[in-house]
């Protein structure tokens, strides 16, 4: 949309500073991860998956370091393993090395606010991805916000310490700037979360390990996991059920990429 099309539709946006914006209408929309991720995992009981609470803290490979024979739990028991999935999030690595695999995926912080306008919209805020880099949409009741820190280390893992400032001196100003209605809002929540951030390609790294071959990959998300979860649970259960994909090819997903150096760049990452 150019900016004479998006303040047509949306006159709310301040556009001085904007060319031309992109707004997808199809099947657009959002959920809340928690509600479910609790289904998934009701229904993954009822079909007879069993769920322990517990750590895993070591992988004894065979002799050839062609399999991993069995984890070790924090608790002492060791489980045998057919296959072994590493869907361990911003931890990624740290269980690979258990395996004695590298792989570039480190803990990113990303902060989120909830927050309510003294003069609400009139209608829903489209999720909206600022040229600032923060981004915001309806939440509900609220509006929610998010952004980067300007300086993006890669954080310790038990590391969720809140920054006010980036309220205060990015997102907060970002968000009037760009919808003046905005200028009097008031913060509601906040907190801050990981992503597990591929720094090679900033894409999901999949499949199954070149040398250790029942290791299997489902890491490296980025922050755009939760909508790829259900196509990446199910390919990686074809793979481990049938040894290849069968619903949709993920192959170029796969960890390979990343030994022959061939990133599959993901550019859309808020
Ligand atoms: C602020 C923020 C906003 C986001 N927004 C979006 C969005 O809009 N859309 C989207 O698609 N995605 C979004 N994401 C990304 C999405 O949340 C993640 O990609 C997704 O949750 C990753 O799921 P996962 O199962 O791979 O990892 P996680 O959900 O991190 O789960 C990993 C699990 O492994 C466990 N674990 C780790 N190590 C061990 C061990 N040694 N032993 C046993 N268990 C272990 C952890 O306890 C955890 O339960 C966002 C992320 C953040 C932080």
């Amino acid at each position: 949309m150019s900016a004479e099309e998006i303040k047509t539709t949306y006159p709310f946006y301040h556009l001085d500073d904007i060319i031309a914006g992109n707004h997808n209408l199809i099947d657009k929309g959002y959920f809340d991860g928690n509600t479910l991720f609790d289904w998934w995992k009701r229904s993954a009981r009822e079909k007879g998956v069993e769920y322990l609470t517990n750590e895993v803290i070591a992988m004894t490979l065979n002799a050839s370091g062609s399999q991993v024979e069995s984890v070790t739990l924090a608790t002492g028991e060791l489980i045998a393993c057919g296959t072994v999935v590493n869907a361990s999030g911003p931890r990624a690595v740290r269980t690979s090395r258990m395996a004695g695999i590298e792989i570039p995926v480190e803990p990113r912080k990303r902060y989120t606010f909830i927050f309510d306008a003294e003069t609400p919209l009139k209608g829903d805020l489209p999720l909206t991805i600022d040229p600032s880099g923060v981004h915001m949409r309806t939440d509900g009741a609220y509006y929610l916000a998010g952004c980067p820190p300007d300086d993006d280390p890669p954080v310790d893992y038990d590391n969720f310490v809140q920054d006010h400032s980036i309220w205060e001196e990015k997102a907060g100003p970002a968000i009037a700037h760009r919808i003046p209605q905005f200028e009097a809002i008031k913060l509601i929540n906040s907190w801050a979360g990981h992503y597990a951030y591929n720094t090679f390609d900033q894409n999901a790294i999949l499949g199954p390990h070149t040398t250790v071959r029942n290791f299997i990959f489902v890491n490296g998300f980025s922050g755009h996991g939760f909508q790829q979860s259900p196509a990446m649970g199910r390919g990686t259960a074809e793979l481990i059920v049938f040894g290849e994909y069968r619903s949709l090819d993920l192959s170029p997903f796969n960890y390979t990429r990343i030994e022959n150096n061939l990133p599959f760049t993901e550019d859309a990452v808020i």
